[in-house]
């Protein structure tokens, strides 16, 4: 086994400009811009928890990153630096060499510097520590939703989960479908430009990581408020519309995880302008509901009907 310093020196030990201090030392050292916060999430990829042992490593480089960068999207904080504490059964230069090209290629899509980590052996594990910047008070939380408020969902719902189910063999995928479904599932796209742009005036916001309904929920329980979501606007990709008779279509789009999509909610006022940030920026924004002063969350059909999502595997409606 080659020594934890040469490995680092050979994967992890790029360029920092965005840091005083890098990789080499007991600790980095950063100089966040003057006047504005430090918003910083962790998050951890366990082997056969959250992604597959044999997982293609370059992909799962890109993901581990990307799915912190979506904590920061969703709170409208700009990326800055990050850390990696890597746990790893042995040492594999070629599995490395893979990993650090997809995490540096999603660092640098996304103008982070990796500043540091930790290097220890024991079973496949990822953790990332990310750190943004967000001015004083413009911080996207999940507490600020009021009733009357839209509730809006960036990109479609449900695609990685109908490309895990058809991993897993209880959804059947043409090959070309099950390619373009993976990819949202192995190299999502952290809404990082769309989180930014959403500081003034999005009253909340969450990333859709564990379902939509599941974090609306979030949502929900920290401002105490309830909301209702029309069933039919959900927005859908043409490949998880066409399962839309499909047993697992619910539980795919209302509680389908790994989306990283933003949930967020926003005065009714602020149409136009989100009009124009998705039209801006590309992305497609999809009023779903709206936030109402009665806890709770249902979800309704063309026809007004309450729908029952318990068969989805979500079974908390009280905010
Ligand atoms: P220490 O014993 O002081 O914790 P380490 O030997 O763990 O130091 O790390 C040496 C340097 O390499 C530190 O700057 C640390 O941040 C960095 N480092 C260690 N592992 C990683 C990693 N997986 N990715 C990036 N930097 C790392
Ligand atoms: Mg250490």
């Amino acid at each position: 086994m080659t020594s934890e310093f040469g490995l680092i020196q050979r994967h992890f030990s790029r360029a920092t400009p965005g840091a005083v201090l890098g990789v080499g030392d007991d600790c980095a050292l950063l100089q966040p811009a003057t006047g504005m916060q430090l918003a910083v999430s962790t998050d951890t990829l366990v082997a056969d928890v959250h992604f597959f042992a044999d997982a293609d490593p370059e992909k799962l480089g890109w993901k581990s990153l990307a799915v912190n960068l979506s904590d920061l999207a969703a709170m409208g904080a700009a990326p800055r630096w990050a850390t990696l504490a890597l746990t790893l059964p042995e040492v594999d230069d070629d599995w490395l060499a893979a990993f650090a090209t997809g995490l540096y290629r999603c660092a640098d899509q996304f103008g982070v510097s990796l500043v540091g980590g930790d290097t220890t052996r024991g079973a496949l594990s990822l953790t990332l520590t990310i750190l943004g910047e967000v001015p004083p008070n413009q911080a996207l939380r999940r507490d600020g939703a009021q009733a009357g408020d839209e509730i809006w969902v960036s990109g479609t719902l449900g695609d990685a989960a109908l490309a895990l189910a058809a991993l897993h063999g209880r959804v059947n995928l043409t090959d070309a479908d099950l390619i373009t479904l993976a990819a949202r599932l192995y190299t999502p796209t952290p809404r990082v430009e769309l989180g930014l742009a959403l500081r003034g005036l999005a009253r909340s916001a969450i990333d859709v990581s564990d379902g939509l309904l599941a974090d609306l929920g979030h949502i929900l329980a920290r401002s105490g408020v309830g909301a209702i979501v029309e069933y039919t606007h959900l927005p859908l990709g043409e490949i998880v519309h066409d399962y839309a008779a499909h047993p697992e279509f619910d539980a795919c789009v209302l509680s389908g995880g790994d989306d990283y999509e933003l949930c967020f909610t926003a005065p009714v006022a602020h149409r136009k302008a989100l009009g124009e940030i998705a039209a801006r920026l590309g992305v497609r924004l999809t009023a779903i509901g709206s936030i109402r002063a009665e806890p709770g969350l249902i979800v309704r059909d063309a026809q007004g009907q309450v729908l029952d999502m318990r068969h989805t595997g979500y079974d908390h409606f009280s905010a």
